[in-house]
């Protein structure tokens, strides 16, 4: 039996967290409402770049059915890093080799084209703007 068939949840907070969440639980069934405080989805800057990692973050969009649009959208290699000194010597550099690629990368996104593909993935209505939650009866 499915224990979340015909639960209503509420998630309190709007952010990639409470998003996902929301996703999953509707894939599961389940009846949720997201409790947002902003005003609407543009109401302040999204801030820099999510890495996202195998374990955490990717593996949530991969359990949520939403890599495909995730890879629409990251930043390929923003994730590589080089450090060099002042005459421009390398003396560091993180490319991610082909024969090493997998579990180490951690592909960038932006917050805004990730938070477009979480409210997308969720049912009409999921997100309640405007609602600061303040407490619980
Ligand atoms: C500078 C910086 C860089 C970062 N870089 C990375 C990175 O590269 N990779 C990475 O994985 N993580 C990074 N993080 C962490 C990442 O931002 C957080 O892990 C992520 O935003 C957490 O998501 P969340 O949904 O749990 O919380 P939040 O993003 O904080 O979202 C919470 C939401 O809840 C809403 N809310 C709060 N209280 C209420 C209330 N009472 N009622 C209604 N709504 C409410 C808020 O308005 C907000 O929209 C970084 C964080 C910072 C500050």
């Amino acid at each position: 039996m499915n224990l979340l068939e015909n639960k209503t949840i509420a998630v309190v907070g709007g952010g990639p967290g409470g998003l996902t969440l929301a996703r999953l639980l509707q894939m599961q069934g389940a009846d949720v409402k997201v409790f947002e405080r902003d005003a609407h989805k543009d109401a302040r800057a999204k801030g820099a770049t999510l890495d996202l990692h195998h374990e955490s973050g990717l593996r949530a969009l991969r359990e949520a059915g939403l890599m495909d649009a995730f890879r629409a959208n990251y930043r390929p290699g923003a994730d590589r890093m080089r450090i060099t000194d002042k005459h421009a010597n390398i003396k560091f550099e993180d490319t991610f080799a082909d024969s090493d690629k997998g579990e180490r990368e951690r592909p960038e996104i932006d917050r805004g084209p990730l938070q477009n593909i979480l409210l997308d993935s969720l049912k009409p209505g999921t997100v309640v703007w405007d609602s600061h939650i303040v407490g619980l009866n």
